[in-house]
């Protein structure tokens, strides 16, 4: 049996396979092919609901296929295996003085769970973390191994980003990154009505790099009152202060609100 992160709907399976090598891998998919076996692909399984996983499927578990390939500062990307977590890439990139584009509110998720759930961050300059994939190697459904980009005619990437799993499995992206700038946090409570005009006044404060708000679910100011966090670019560069370690996923995900 398995389930994602919540353990409401488990689900028989025929095996997990922690995956070692792409050679390995494509020879899963093609004997799944000719056999008729379904297979699923599992990150670190916190993307909820039941439907990342198939019954009596083979799960492919990515998290052993996590290497860190290649970075190239000059021009600020980083190659990675898609087993790899967010934080992972995070600590082989700070010392160079580089960081992430776009990050989720937790950095504890995979790379191939991320992008295929198209998860979104608090950047409001770019868009979702898929917007910072400059180019990615696939495995197909029919165990082809692609190096794929937005330019091409086929547009795997399209698919593949926010496509569950059911695109082909993702080996590794090449990430754009950006400098590590150092953020202060400044915080506010608004009415709800009031929220429309201070995001449009956000938008054009070049200044402000990350935003998220959340909405009261206390009885007294029930979806009246909210408050917003915005990150604030200081101008300053950092290339030592260490890394923090993600604590409180499981409270985060009460909350619900990323
Ligand atoms: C506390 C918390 C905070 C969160 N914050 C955010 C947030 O800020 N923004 C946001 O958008 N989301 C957020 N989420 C949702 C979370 O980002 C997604 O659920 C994400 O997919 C989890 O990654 P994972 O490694 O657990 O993926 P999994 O749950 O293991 O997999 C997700 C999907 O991707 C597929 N998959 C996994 N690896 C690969 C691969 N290598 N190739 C192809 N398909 C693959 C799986 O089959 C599955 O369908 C949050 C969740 C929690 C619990």
């Amino acid at each position: 049996m398995t389930t994602d992160y919540s353990g409401l709907l488990p689900e028989r399976i025929k095996g997990i396979i922690k995956v070692g090598n792409r050679t390995e891998l494509q020879k899963i998919v093609k004997e799944a092919n000719e056999k008729g076996h379904h297979i699923s692909t599992a990150g670190l399984q916190h993307s909820q609901g039941g439907h990342t996983y198939y019954k009596d499927s083979v799960v492919l578990d990515m998290k052993t296929f996590n290497k860190v390939l290649e970075i190239d500062k000059q021009h600020k990307t980083i190659k990675v295996e898609s087993g790899a977590t967010w934080e992972n890439v995070q600590e082989a990139i700070q010392p160079y003085g580089l960081a992430l584009k776009v990050t989720q509110s937790q950095s504890i998720f995979t790379i191939g769970g991320s992008l295929s759930v198209n998860a979104h961050g608090r950047d409001i300059q770019f868009g979702p973390m898929a917007g910072t994939v400059r180019e990615m190697t696939i495995l197909t459904p029919t165990g082809e191994i692609k190096t794929v980009t937005r330019n091409d005619s086929e547009e795997w990437m399209k698919y593949v980003f926010g496509g569950y799993g059911l695109f082909g499995v993702i080996l590794d992206v090449t990430l754009e990154l950006t400098e590590n700038d150092f953020y202060t946090i400044h915080t506010d409570e608004l009415k709800t009505n009031e929220y429309e005009a201070y995001f449009a006044k956000l938008l054009k404060n070049d200044d402000t790099s990350m935003h998220y708000a959340r909405v009261s679910v206390a009885p007294n100011s029930f979806l009246n009152e909210m408050y917003v966090i915005d990150y604030i670019n200081t101008g300053k560069k950092d290339h030592q202060t260490p890394l923090k370690k993600e604590h409180g996923a499981r409270i985060g995900k009460l909350a619900a609100f990323f």
